[in-house]
C-alpha cells in the first residue's frame, strides 16, 4: 500500500537535479559541424555510433545520453546512434572491461564492418580507472579489442566527447 503521508512528507525536501551547465552554442555548433564534415569526407555520409557498456557506472552513460538531449541534440547534425554494431562506424566503449562481459564486447567489434574505430570513452575504458585491480575487471578496452581513440574523465563531458570523435575521423582523413 502507498505511504502517500511519508511521502507528502519527504518530496518537499527531496534535492533536484542541478541545472546544466552553460553552453557555448556556437563553439558547440561549430564543433559538431567540423565532426560531421569529417564523416562526410571519411565516409560519405554521417557518423553512425554503437554504444557498448562493459562495466560502468553509469556515469559516463550520462554523458552520452546528454549528447542526445535537447542541449546538443547531436542527431540535428546527422550524428546517430545505432542499436546494431553491424550498422556503426564507431564502437563507443565505457567502463571497465568486467570478465562478464569480454566476450559481449569481442563479438560486437567482429560484427562491426571496416572500416571501424573503437573509441574507450571514460578513465574506466582506458585503463580500469577507479575499478582497477578489482577481481572481476580485466582492465581497460584495450584488454578486449584494439583501441584506436581514449577519452579520458570521469566522466568526460559531452564537448569532449564531440571533440574526441573529430579528432578521429579527421585524422583518419582519406
Ligand atoms: S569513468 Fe567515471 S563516470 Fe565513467 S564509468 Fe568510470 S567511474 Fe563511472
Amino acid at each position: 500500500m502507498v505511504n502517500w503521508p511519508r511521502i507528502r512528507r519527504v518530496l518537499p525536501g527531496a534535492e533536484r537535479a542541478e541545472p546544466p551547465g552553460p553552453v557555448d552554442a556556437s563553439a558547440l555548433q561549430s564543433l559538431t559541424e567540423r565532426l560531421e564534415a569529417a564523416s562526410q569526407v571519411r565516409l560519405g555520409r554521417s557518423l553512425a555510433i554503437r554504444h557498448v557498456n562493459t562495466g560502468s557506472c553509469n556515469g559516463c552513460e550520462l554523458e552520452i545520453r546528454a549528447l542526445n538531449g535537447v542541449v546538443y541534440e547531436l542527431a540535428r547534425f546527422g550524428l546517430r546512434f545505432v542499436d546494431n554494431p553491424r550498422h556503426a562506424d564507431v564502437l563507443l566503449v565505457t567502463g571497465p572491461l568486467t570478465h562478464t562481459l569480454r566476450q559481449a564486447l569481442e563479438q560486437a567489434y567482429d560484427a562491426t564492418p571496416d572500416p571501424k574505430w573503437v573509441v574507450a570513452l571514460g578513465d574506466c575504458a582506458v585503463d580500469g580507472g577507479v575499478f582497477k585491480g578489482s577481481y572481476a575487471v580485466l582492465g581497460g578496452t584495450g584488454m578486449g579489442v584494439p583501441v584506436d581513440l581514449t577519452i579520458g574523465g570521469c566522466p568526460p563531458s559531452p564537448e569532449r566527447i564531440l571533440s574526441g570523435l573529430r579528432a578521429l575521423l579527421e585524422a583518419n582523413r582519406a
